[in-house]
C-alpha cells in the first residue's frame, strides 16, 4: 500500500572525501538536494534522507601534488 508522502524534507548529508589525505568536509547543498529529490519524484519514489559521498583531492593535496590517486 502507499504511504502517505513525508514532506518533512530533512539535509542531505554530501561529504567530500579526500582520497590521498582522507579528509571529509560535509556540505549542505540544498541545490544537489533539490535536484536529487526531483529525480525521485518524477520516478515515483519517495524519499526522505539520503548521504553522498564525493571522492576525490582536496585543496590541500591538490596544491602539494597534481597527480591524482
Ligand atoms: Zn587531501
Amino acid at each position: 500500500m502507499v504511504k502517505p508522502r513525508q514532506s518533512s524534507a530533512k539535509t542531505m548529508a554530501s561529504a567530500l572525501v579526500c582520497s590521498r589525505c582522507e579528509a571529509v568536509t560535509e556540505l549542505h547543498d540544498n541545490k544537489a538536494y533539490e535536484a536529487v529529490q526531483n529525480t525521485l519524484h518524477q520516478t515515483g519514489h519517495g524519499f526522505v534522507e539520503s548521504e553522498i559521498e564525493i571522492k576525490g583531492t582536496c585543496g590541500s593535496c591538490q596544491a602539494s601534488c597534481r597527480v591524482q590517486v
